[in-house]
Parts: structure tokens; sequence; C-alpha cells
């Protein structure tokens, strides 16, 4: 899948982008990214990307010409899947993120300062929040967009079965996890994990999962219901 991702600020990807499981994608040919910086298609003297907002108010707009340009130069005929990270857009879930992993390139648009001219939003085939609370800019969510969604792309995670079993999958939160030792400052692994039966292990797991997920969430288990 490519990505490209239209931002005032590449360099905040570098990082998450180019380390760990993203990175190995990347190797892979799996993802591809590709960071456009919005300012370079201003074609104002001093480069500018934002402008006072019509009517008054606090802050400053994306201007829709440098937004404009840049889509033209990457995207004319307009053959990807056009995202802009908005705090109004579908809320990202598991289901949002796997249908848009099945998509062939996506084009990510990120906002920043109050947000972008309505006019490059409505060239956009979506929006997409990661979460009811405003941050600075579209740049870490469209992080966590891409990060979401690539769990379900064939051959991003090193064991096909990462995904399944993950919290959210069956619309229960995880059950709890353990590693070696199996006793550490006192503190004693469950003993059904060291039993080696695996019809237990799934039972007690499964009973965890409930009972974690009546604990912390129980609006998830109402939506089971
Ligand atoms: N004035 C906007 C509003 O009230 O909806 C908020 C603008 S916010 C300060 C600047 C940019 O951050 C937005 O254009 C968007 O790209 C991004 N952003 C902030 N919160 C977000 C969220 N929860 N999900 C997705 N993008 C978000």
């Amino acid at each position: 899948m490519k990505i490209d991702i239209l931002t005032l600020f590449p360099e905040m990807f570098e990082g998450v982008l180019y380390s760990s499981i993203m990175k190995r994608a990347n190797e892979k040919g799996i993802l591809e990214f590709v960071l456009h910086n919005i300012r370079d298609y201003s074609e104002s003297k001093h480069k500018n990307t934002d402008d006072y907002p019509f009517g008054g108010g606090a802050g400053m707009v994306m201007m829709p010409q440098p937004i404009f340009s840049c889509l033209d130069a990457v995207d004319k005929d307009h053959t990807a899947y056009r995202i802009a990270l908005t705090p109004r857009g579908d809320v990202l879930t598991p289901d949002l993120a796997k249908e848009l992993s099945q998509k062939d390139s996506l084009l990510l648009l990120c906002g920043h300062y109050e947000g972008i001219d309505e006019r490059a939003l409505s060239v956009m085939d979506r929006e997409v929040s990661i979460g009811d609370y405003v941050l600075t800019g579209g740049e870490l969510p469209a992080m966590v967009l891409i990060d979401c969604l690539s769990r379900f792309i064939y051959g991003v995670l090193g064991s096909e079965d990462s995904n399944k079993d993950e919290s959210f999958s069956y619309g229960l939160l995880e059950y709890p996890q353990y590693t070696r030792p199996a006793e550490f400052r006192g503190m004693k692994v469950p003993d059904v994990l060291l039993s080696g039966n695996h019809a237990n292990i799934e039972k007690w797991r499964r009973n965890m999962a409930l009972e974690e997920t009546r604990k912390r969430r129980p609006d998830l288990l109402e939506k089971l219901k």
C-alpha cells in the first residue's frame, strides 16, 4: 500500500514510520510512505500556508491554495483514497481500520492551527478522527491511523495470529499476559498458565477477558449483548 502524507511538519514522521514494525513493512515493500511538505506548494512570496479566518475568531486556517496545488502534484487523477484527519471525522475503530487497510493507496491530509479551509476538505473522500479530544495537529492522528490499519495488512506483523486475540478484536479487552520468570518479587504467574492444559488455559483467558472488560469497560459488554 502506498501512503502519501500531506503535512506542514514532515519531520514529525521520521521516528515513527522508519522504526520497528513500520520500518520492516517499508523495507519489505508492503508499505510505502511518501511525505509531502504542503509549504513547498505555497505560491505566496513568504511561503505562507495559513491565513486569518473569514468572519473573525481566534487562530489561523490552512489556506486552500497550497493544499490544492499539492493534491494536483501528488494525486491529479484522484486515484488515492483521500482522508483528512479532523476531530469531526468518523471515529477510528478496528472495523474502520480494517476497511481502510484494503485500499491500494491512501492520501492523508494533516491539519494544523485552527484547521483546514472547508474547500480543501470538500475534495477528500473521508474524514477520520482518532477520538473525542483535540490535538494541535493531524500528524499524530495520521501516525495512529497508519499504525492501526497496517496491523490488518498481511505480512506487516511478525505472526499473522498477533492481531487475532488483541483487545477489541472480539469486542472484549485482552486477558492478562505473563512471561518468565514464573515468580518475580513474590508475585506468581497463575498456575493454570504453567499447567500445559490448553483447554483450561483458553477457558481462563476467556474468563479473564470478560472480567477485565466488566471491570474496566462495561460499555463494551453492553454492546456485545
Ligand atoms: N478547530 C478544530 C476543531 O475545533 O475541530 C480543531 C483544529 S486542531 C487544533 C488542528 C488539526 O489537528 C486539525 O485540523 C486536525 O487535522 C488535527 N486534529 C486534532 N484533533 C484531532 C483528532 N481528534 N482526530 C484527528 N485529527 C485531529
